[in-house]
């Protein structure tokens, strides 16, 4: 029999409470309104296995992914009919799975509304077009035959630009509006995270957060009730010392000006930690800030460890990674941030 092989070198931390406040503070937000949780792309990187479970046990009951793909795992840990899949029913063997497993398809489209009443049809959602010109039904077809005659749990829209003081919300809330009137629906669903903060008409019956439930902060009005869900971690795999005039990395873009103690992290480009982190991350000991210095390489970044003396071999440091403040530094969305986290980490 093979050994096990060990542990991972990198692991991502996540905050099971943390995650859990942060769904309760944006159901709460959403008035009367219900809030799902938008748990595609693995839980935005952070992993479906932690993080369906949290919030189910917060109270959440809706849960949207993306993919086909993406279905099993998710459910897997909820009931039937708790599962929505955004990208919809493109063939029949999509809606045929969807029959199968209990998940309700997002029907986006004519052809999907055909692909879907062919496959025998059943409670679905819709998803209409009010702006963002995205994935989603034109309004224009909604008094179609096909579109009249959907059994429809929740009818969606999507805000393209929530996150800021735009024209097009309200224009965006009153075509969802008019489709609320244009075809039979159980619920009506309109809000992702920073939608919340629009206000009680944005709310319908269900809203659909995503990035805040991770530690996102993607407007002004979520700031104080977030809190970091997700911190990754990497073993320091080795401890140098410089002098003064030792470069590291490729193409030796940092050069030392004294004698440096100084750390190789198992965390690199793969990982998601982009190249565009070097010479401005930083990871954390023990309260201490340990900048990145030099390229980060596809497996490692170097550390600096002056302000850390105990810090050694075998130890584990923490990426600086509050979504909001990392965002700034490194020119990437919290979005990114999230959905890079690469294969390698323990989730
Ligand atoms: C991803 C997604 C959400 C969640 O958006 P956030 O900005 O992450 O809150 C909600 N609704 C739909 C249709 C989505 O695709």
């Amino acid at each position: 029999m093979r050994p096990e092989p060990p542990p991972a070198a990198l692991r991502l931390a996540i905050d099971g409470d943390a995650l859990a406040a942060n769904w309760r503070a944006l159901d709460a937000l959403s008035g009367a309104a219900a809030a799902g949780a938008a748990v595609k792309a693995d839980a935005y990187g952070l992993g479906v296995a932690r993080t369906v479970p949290a919030l189910w046990q917060a109270g959440c009951r809706d849960f949207y992914v993306a993919h086909w793909a993406e279905v099993a795992p998710v459910a897997a840990r909820v009931p039937p009919g708790a599962v929505g899949v955004l990208h919809g029913p493109l063939t029949p063997v999509e809606a045929a799975y969807a029959k199968a497993v209990g998940v309700r398809p997002v029907i986006n489209s004519l052809h999907q509304a055909q692909v879907w009443h062919n496959a025998g049809g059943g409670v679905c959602d819709l998803m209409v077009d009010t702006g963002i010109n995205r994935l989603g039904l034109p309004l224009e077809d909604i008094g179609h035959a096909l579109i009249q005659q959907l059994e429809i749990d929740v009818l969606l829209s999507h805000l393209a630009s929530a996150d800021e003081d735009s024209p097009l919300n309200a224009v965006q809330l009153s075509r969802w509006q008019d489709a609320r009137r244009a075809v039979a629906h159980r619920r009506a669903s309109l809000a992702n995270s920073a939608g919340i903060t629009l206000g009680n008409t944005y709310h319908g019956d269900l809203t659909r957060p995503g990035i805040a439930l991770y530690g996102g902060v993607p407007c002004a009005a979520l700031e104080g009730l977030i809190r970091q869900v997700l911190r990754p971690e990497a073993a320091v795999m080795q401890v140098r010392t410089l002098k003064s005039g030792d470069s590291v990395g490729y193409n030796a873009t940092f050069v030392a000006d004294r004698t440096m103690r100084v750390g190789v992290v198992s965390l690199g480009y793969e990982d998601g930690y982009l190249r565009c982190w070097s010479g401005k991350g930083a990871m954390l000991a023990g309260g201490r800030r340990l900048s990145a210095l030099g390229r980060v390489s596809m497996d490692m970044t170097v550390i600096d460890l002056s302000a850390a003396p105990d810090v050694t071999e075998g130890d584990w440091v923490a990426v600086d990674y509050d979504l909001p403040r990392a965002s700034a530094i490194s020119g990437l969305s919290q979005y990114e941030l999230l959905t890079l986290m690469g294969r390698r980490f323990a989730r």
